[in-house]
């Protein structure tokens, strides 16, 4: 004979979640035309959308090498919108 113990329910923190309205995930642009600050080419970078909706990192310019940060949203169409920001 053993008392009850109901302690062992630990870890069952559920996370509820769950996103069923996303239906639009492989509709997110994956390249996008930038300017560089810097050097002023025009080069298309590619965009990692298993990142979130919005991002900012920082990136070397292909052409000139010095650094950018790139900030992006995706839009509810899944449309990205990139912003460049020189790094000095
Ligand atoms: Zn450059």
């Amino acid at each position: 004979m053993h008392p009850p113990d109901d302690d062992h329910r630990l870890g069952h923190e559920a996370d509820f979640f769950e996103d069923h309205g996303q239906t639009d995930a492989a509709a997110l642009e994956t390249e996008a035309d930038v300017t560089c600050p810097h050097c002023g080419e025009t080069m298309t970078i590619t965009l990692d959308p298993g990142g979130g909706r919005a991002q900012e990192y920082v990136e070397d310019c292909q052409v000139c090498c010095r650094p950018w940060r790139v900030r992006l949203w995706y839009d509810a169409t899944g449309a990205v919108d990139v912003q460049l920001l020189p790094v000095e």
